[in-house]
């Protein structure tokens, strides 16, 4: 390690006791934001420990619904995006007024909202969900003829496929998703033939049909603990190699396409951390009246 790279991780280090924070780090970050983190997971997962945490101050390595989660569930903290344009391109989909007139065209129906959409969104909907429970909260969903699912289409569509449950869906998409291609995990299933295939359900249905399994970032990192493969073709942003490398030494971790990127999630830097730790900036703060109708769609998915 660079001298400069130890003096930067000994301040942010400093700072970070000083002001008793928290770093809860996404599993897409850039790898030496993912080194300094507390937890790293996956967007339940760091939604449950941001619901936990003592610290005062929780920065968020990751993007700006994450960082909306995590204040409306702890209001009384301050919460530090250190970068404010780290949005998600995904969430930008879909705004509060759409889904109202959504809601008018379909009275009777209750709102499935995916986690990666704003806090109006959230205070619009009637249950949240991640990529890991979502087939839960649907299943769960009773006493309701008609279901809209958004901003995530293809999450939608896995969902309704593993439920049986028909569902409106929204036409948003992760424009770093949709590049994965069949074609792609075909090419790399003729190149390892042993080795297994795990994607996420942000995937088209054409990619998700392939795998072996059909994944949470949270999940795919337990599978690749857990399974006796030895290779692994991974169908989710890049950014989750760094992880699955550095806890599973033995195994090797294929990309089912280097394309796979999310612009946003690597503004995050660590000099952007210092900084935000050294100036308090960017707080992520929800106006009370939003934060406690989305807090009620978020407390409904963490019951379940
Ligand atoms: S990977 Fe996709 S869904 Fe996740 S933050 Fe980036 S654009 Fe949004």
């Amino acid at each position: 390690m660079a001298n400069s790279d130890a003096a930067l991780l000994e301040k942010i280090e400093s700072l970070k006791k000083r002001r008793n924070a928290i770093f809860l780090v996404h599993n897409y970050q850039l790898g030496e934001v993912q080194d300094i983190a507390d937890f790293t997971g996956d967007s339940l997962e760091l939604s449950q420990k941001a619901a936990k945490t003592n610290a005062d101050v929780i920065v968020f390595c990751g993007v700006q619904f994450m960082a909306e989660t995590a204040s409306i569930l702890c209001p009384d903290k301050i919460v530090l995006l250190p970068d404010m344009h780290a949005g998600c391109p995904m969430a930008d989909m879909i705004t509060a007024e759409r889904l109202r007139e959504k809601k008018k065209e379909h009275p009777r129906a209750k709102v499935v909202c995916y986690v990666n959409s704003s806090a109006e969104v959230k205070a619009e909907s009637d249950v949240c969900c991640t990529s890991a429970n979502a087939v839960r909260i649907v299943e769960k969903l009773t006493g309701t003829e008609e279901i809209i699912f958004v901003p995530d289409q293809y999450l939608g569509n896995y969902v309704s496929s593993q439920t049986g449950r028909e569902m409106i869906l929204w036409p948003g998409y992760c424009p770093s998703h949709v590049r994965i291609q069949p074609q792609d995990i075909t090419r790399l299933k003729a190149e390892y033939p042993q080795a297994k295939v795990v994607v996420h359900p942000e995937c088209r249905p054409e990619v998700t049909a392939l795998a072996n399994a059909v994944l949470s970032t949270g999940g795919m990192i337990r599978f690749a603990r857990e399974t006796d493969a030895e290779e692994i073709i991974i169908g989710t942003e890049i950014g989750i190699l760094h992880r699955l490398r550095k806890e599973n030494p033995g195994k090797k971790f294929i990309p089912a396409s280097e394309q796979a990127i999310c612009p946003t999630m690597k503004l995050i830097t660590l000099e952007n951390v210092l900084w935000s730790l050294e100036n308090m900036v960017h707080q992520v703060k929800i106006p009370e009246i939003i934060r406690l109708r989305a807090k009620a769609a978020v407390d409904k998915m963490l019951e379940g």
